[in-house]
C-alpha cells in the first residue's frame, strides 16, 4: 500500500500473543491511546493484535474513545462457519471490525504444525473476508546456518502468494521474522534484515510482478526496540515493524512508533 507521494506507509504491529485477559486490554489498549500524540500517529499505521477473548473489548475502547490504532488478530480459521470445534473464522473476525490478521506466524508453524499450504489457505479466506493479511515468513537458526534462508522464504512466500491477484498482494503485508530473532533480545542487523526484505521483494516479484511487489509493504520482526527500529525503518525494503514482546509495554510500543515517525522524514 502506497501513499500519495507513492511511498509505502509504515506500519506498526503490536502482537500481544497469549496475554493480558480482557480487563488487562481494556488498560493497556487505553493506556496507548493516552501516550499517543498526533505527531506519532500521523506518519505511520499502527495495529494492535490482542487475544481473541479480548477482541471486542479493545475494539469498544478504539472505536469509542478514538485511539489510532487499527484491530488486528493473530490468526483465524480457514472457513468461514461450520463444524470447527475451537476455530475462530475470518468472517467473526470481520465482523469485529478486525483489519489486519496475522497468518503463519512462526509459533503457529513451530507449535501448531501449520504448514505453508494452511498458511496460504488462512492468507485466502483473510482476503475473502476484506481484511489485510500480514504474512509472517522467516528462516530458523539450522536453516540460516546451512545456507537455506533464501530457499525457506522464496518458498514460504510462494506458496503465501499462490493464487493471490497481484492487486491483493500490493495492499497486504508480508512480515520478515527470522526465527532465531524472536525473543531473543538480539535483532537481526539492519543489513542481514534488508538482504532478506529485498529478496522477499523480489520472490514477489516473480509471483506477481514488479508493480504489485512494488506496493506490497514488508515489516521486519524480531527483537524490535526504540532503538533499533529507525536504524532498520531506513532500509528502502523495511516498510514497517512487526513487535511482540514491547507491544506490551504501552510506554515502549510509542516509542518505536515515534522512531518509525522520525525515519519517515
Ligand atoms: C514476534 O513474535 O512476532 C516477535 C517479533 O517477538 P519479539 O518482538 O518479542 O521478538
Amino acid at each position: 500500500m502506497t501513499d500519495s507521494d507513492g511511498r509505502r506507509r509504515p506500519l506498526i504491529s503490536g502482537n500481544w500473543k497469549m496475554n493480558f485477559d480482557h480487563l488487562q486490554a481494556i488498560h493497556a489498549v487505553r493506556d496507548l491511546g493516552l501516550r499517543l500524540r498526533p505527531a506519532d500517529a500521523g506518519p505511520v499505521d499502527l495495529s494492535v493484535h490482542p487475544p481473541f477473548t479480548d477482541l471486542r473489548s479493545v475494539q469498544t475502547v478504539i472505536e469509542g474513545e478514538g485511539v489510532p490504532v487499527a484491530l488486528g488478530a493473530q490468526n483465524c480459521a480457514v472457513e468461514d462457519s461450520g463444524p470447527f470445534t475451537g476455530e475462530v473464522s475470518p468472517a467473526m473476525l470481520a465482523k469485529l471490525h478486525v483489519d489486519y490478521v496475522i497468518v503463519g506466524h512462526s509459533e503457529r508453524r513451530q507449535l501448531f504444525g501449520e504448514s505453508d499450504e494452511l498458511v496460504g489457505a488462512k492468507l485466502k479466506a483473510v482476503l475473502r473476508n476484506g481484511m489485510t493479511p500480514i504474512l509472517c515468513v522467516g528462516e530458523t537458526v539450522d536453516e540460516r546456518d546451512v545456507g537455506l534462508t533464501r530457499d525457506r522464504l522464496a518458498t514460504q512466500v510462494e506458496i503465501g502468494l499462490g493464487g493471490v491477484p497481484p492487486e491483493s498482494v500490493a495492499a497486504m503485508v508480508i512480515a520478515y521474522e527470522p526465527v532465531w530473532a524472536i525473543g531473543a533480545g538480539q535483532a537481526a542487523t539492519p543489513e542481514d534484515a534488508q538482504e532478506a526484505c529485498s529478496w522477499i521483494r523480489d520472490v514477489a516479484t516473480r509471483s506477481v510482478g514488479a508493480e504489485a511487489a512494488g506496493q506490497v509493504r514488508i515489516q521486519y520482526g524480531g527483537s524490535v526496540n526504540a532503538e533499533n527500529t529507525e536504524s532498520l525503518l531506513r532500509c528502502p525494503d523495511i516498510d514497517g515493524v512487526l513487535v511482540g514482546g514491547a507491544s506490551l509495554d504501552a510506554a515502549a510500543f510509542v516509542g518505536i512508533a515515534r522512531a518509525a515517525a522520525i525515519a519517515t522524514r
